[in-house]
């Protein structure tokens, strides 16, 4: 009797445990499209065809090598719409001895799984840090700095090292990263995949099922095989690696990606591995085409970053998205969902999300989730916002950037303190203040930017609870400075602006 080998969306890597562990022969592939997984939050479409697309692409490779797959299209007559009813239904089918399937990326997914008839559960070793490994590494600690969990990892994979310690001498060459964009810096655009005829037709399908949800499907070009994987891969490392370290934190009107590599996406569904991605990078270096920050710098944001949120999202356990420390509670403002705004470093990274179901990490943590948790936003809306409109969101490693790094909703589990900005900051990052109708540098008054009060009045709202935080008190110091008056008419606009956002 056969056995039944479920492939969800995001496990679409030839290397998975599960074609590893049963011989071709015995083996039934399982893949549906299914209508929960599209619509537990409204996913971006383009994201809806990102999956199916890969998914179908991975099917017919599969059985191009001889595997036996049982595809369920989302529009097949018979899809009951849901993991579990079509796992038992085809177990059914192939009259299946058992099943046999890597555990999902997410604890609602996962538990799903755990109720299928006579399952063996493998675990995704896709990662290079297995969730036992960071679970020990976290258990006996207060905090968890990425930066110690980094050097780990460093030592591990042997990336840019020599012997036992980092080439170059230095573990993290930030300190030469993050400049200023030159006026005029013209920046490569990235690789485009134009749709084949699979991806054409499951436009169709998306176009017809899915045009409710927010975001713009025309402008579609994501890799979907890992052929193309390779190509966007190649492509980064050739023309946006060089200078990825010094526009890393950089936003400029009209420039959507700058040096980033916009691999995500790929990486998650498994199109490429963490550990092939940081080779190629640090090839370049030893080739001497791309400089040390910016390969060390791309390296960390993978067997660093990457890594480190996933091993924390399962450690911290699967109410990990119901936490709410600051007790935020305002319904997601509108603005996020493409409603019209005059702050231009909002309405940049919301365009850019609805055309291409990607913001740039500082437009997701200075922009997008700044503004939210400035605002006081409830951080479940955040989260499923974030989970819904990015290609590249599943949940082990949004929820840990959305609820702890950005809205601090952790309580400090991930961040050591907020990541609260004004105006200044944003002024300082990139050119967006230079075309936006208010002025960066008021507090107050009717073109103010709106930005520098919600800090301000962010801030004075938490007193009880942050100011007792190290690291935030050069901000509260800068409060107290602030006469008693000037404090009132800050805290005012504040008011008057969240009012009217209401
Ligand atoms: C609020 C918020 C939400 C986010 N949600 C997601 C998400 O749903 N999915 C997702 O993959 N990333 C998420 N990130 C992390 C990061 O913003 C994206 O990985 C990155 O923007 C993807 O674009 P890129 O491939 O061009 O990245 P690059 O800037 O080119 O970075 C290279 C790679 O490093 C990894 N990486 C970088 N930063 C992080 C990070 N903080 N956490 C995990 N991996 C990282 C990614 O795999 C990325 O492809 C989020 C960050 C924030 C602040
Ligand atoms: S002035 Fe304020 S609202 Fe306008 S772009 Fe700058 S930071 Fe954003």
């Amino acid at each position: 009797m056969p056995t039944l080998i479920p492939i969800l969306g995001d496990q679409l890597s030839h290397s998975l445990a599960s074609l590893r562990a049963v011989p071709k022969s015995e083996a039934i592939i399982l893949m549906m499209e299914v209508t929960e997984e599209a619509t537990h939050v409204p996913h971006h479409p383009q994201k809806i065809a990102l999956f199916f697309s890969a998914m179908r692409h991975f099917a017919a490779e599969l059985r191009e090598q001889g595997w036996t797959v049982d595809y369920v299209t989302l529009d097949d007559a018979q899809n009951t719409g849901g993991f579990t009813h079509e796992v038992t239904r085809a177990a059914a089918r192939h009259a299946a001895s058992r099943i046999v399937t890597v555990k999902a990326g997410e604890w609602r997914v996962l538990a799903a799984q755990a109720s299928w008839p006579n399952v063996t559960l493998l675990d995704d070793d896709r990662f290079l840090c297995s969730i036992d490994q960071f679970a020990a590494w976290a258990a006996p600690r207060k905090r968890l700095v990425m930066e110690d969990f980094y050097r780990i990892m460093r030592r591990q994979t042997g990336l840019l090292m020599d012997g036992d310690q980092p080439i170059g001498g230095q573990w993290n060459y930030d300190a030469d990263n993050r400049k200023a964009v030159p006026k005029g810096h013209r920046f490569t655009p990235p690789l485009r995949f134009a749709p084949d005829a699979i991806t054409a037709e499951v436009l169709a399908l998306v176009r017809t099922r899915f045009d409710n949800h927010f975001g713009a499907l025309d402008s579609f070009a994501w890799p979907v095989t890992r052929h193309h994987a390779l190509e966007a891969l190649h492509d980064f490392i050739t023309h946006r690696l060089p200078g990825f370290g010094d526009y890393q934190d950089a936003m400029v009107t009209g420039e959507d990606v700058l040096n980033h590599s916009l691999l995500s996406p790929a990486l998650n569904l498994g199109l490429l591995s963490p550990l092939e991605v940081c080779q190629a990078a640090q090839a370049a270096f030893h080739a001497g085409t791309a400089p040390l920050n910016a390969v060390e710098g791309f390296i960390r944001q993978i067997i660093g970053w990457r890594e480190y949120v996933r091993g924390l999202y399962w450690f911290a356990g699967p109410d990990y998205t119901s936490r709410n420390h600051l007790n935020a509670h305002r319904p997601l403002p509108a603005l996020f969902w493409g409603a019209p705004t005059d702050l231009k470093c909002l309405s940049e990274a919301v365009d850019a999300t609805r055309r291409n179901a990607m913001a740039h990490h500082i437009q997701r943590l200075m922009i997008l989730g700044n503004f939210a948790m400035l605002t006081g936003t409830d951080p479940a809306e955040v989260h499923r916002w974030y989970l819904a409109v990015y290609a590249d969101a599943l949940e082990w490693v949004e929820a840990p950037n959305v609820i702890g790094m950005s809205q601090f909703a952790d309580g400090g589990l991930m961040a050591t303190k907020p990541y609260a900005a004004g105006g200044a900051y944003v002024n300082r990052m990139g050119n967006h203040c230079r075309t936006c109708r208010y002025d960066v540098k008021a507090r107050t008054g009717p073109t103010a930017c709106p930005l520098n009060s919600l800090y301000w009045d962010f801030l004075a709202r938490h007193e009880e609870t942050l100011a007792s935080n190290q690291r935030l008190w050069r901000m509260y110091d800068g409060w107290r400075r602030f006469s008693a008056d000037e404090q009132q008419r800050i805290r005012a606009q504040a008011a008057t602006f969240l009012a009217n956002l209401a």
